[in-house]
């Protein structure tokens, strides 16, 4: 196991992506803080990380909220006193046609997928740059990289996380710190759970693989940038979307 003694956070760890990332850093050896916006969900993926024969700690948390964030790494601090990998994967959509678009849609998209991000690796890089080594992983989608109607914020928000990956990955490369994005295409969770059959068959068109990725094909793709087998990739963005975009 490439992971064992490694300390990681998730955020948004109670289902889809999340969940399944959480899952693949325990059962390659990773001790766990996993996130939710509710504690019996993130108590939920704990008992299975638990199962897997690794730490997990739950903890409830809004990732837009600053002094939410704070608490988050006050717990990091003293239950792991040091912070190996971070994954930021909460995210939320709030779809819409910009001329109706309101402002709270903008802002609870901007402020959970993209502050939220902000804030999460503001922390944690302050407990990586102590210890001149770290990983951050930043879950962007490809429709931040090809854009989406719809999804103004949505897109601005993913398109955010890669500027934001690549500044934050040359700030803090000399202290082995490495900051990569993964941009997933259209994966079976409960955020695509929304969209109707003809919609679906309109994007599988537009998928080389003709199939929806799983959340275990992203997580696999995290396992590799965390892992000694990524060491060498920084401000990379790691396309995971069955040709969708090439
Ligand atoms: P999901 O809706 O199934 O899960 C989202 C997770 O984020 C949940 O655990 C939820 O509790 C958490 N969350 C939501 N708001 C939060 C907040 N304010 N603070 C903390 N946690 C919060 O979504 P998913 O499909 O698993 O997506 C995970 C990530 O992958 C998101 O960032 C999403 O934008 C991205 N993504 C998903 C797809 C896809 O097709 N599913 C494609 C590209 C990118």
């Amino acid at each position: 196991m490439s992971l064992t003694g490694k300390k990681a956070l998730v955020t948004g760890a109670s289902r889809g992506i999340g969940r399944a990332v959480a899952l693949k850093l325990a059962l390659e050896g990773a001790d766990l803080i996993v996130t939710a916006t509710s504690l019996e969900r993130a108590q939920k993926t704990a008992e299975e990380v638990s199962r897997l024969g690794r730490r997990a700690i739950p903890f409830k948390v809004d990732v837009g909220v600053t002094s939410e964030v704070e608490a988050l790494f006050q717990l990091v601090t003293s239950e792991f006193g040091s912070l190996d990998i971070l994954v930021n994967n909460a995210g939320i959509t709030r779809d819409g046609l910009l001329m109706r678009m309101k402002d709270e849609e903008w802002d609870a998209v901007i402020d959970v997928n993209l502050k939220g991000t902000f804030a999460c690796t503001r922390e944690a890089i302050k407990l990586m740059a102590k210890a001149k080594s770290g990983r951050v992983v930043n879950i962007s989608s490809v429709v931040g990289e090809i854009g989406n109607a719809g999804q103004a914020n949505y897109c601005a928000s993913k398109a955010g996380m890669i500027g934001f990956t690549k500044a934050v990955a040359r700030e803090y490369a000399k202290r082995n710190i490495t900051v990569n994005a993964v941009a997933p295409g259209f994966i079976e969770t409960d955020m695509t759970g929304v969209l109707s059959d003809s919609v679906r068959d309109e994007l599988l068109k537009q998928i080389p693989v003709n199939r929806f990725g799983s959340p275990e094909d992203i997580a696999n793709a995290v396992y590799f940038l965390v892992s000694d087998l990524g060491s060498y990739v920084t401000g990379h963005v790691l396309a995971v979307n069955g040709g969708m975009h090439m």
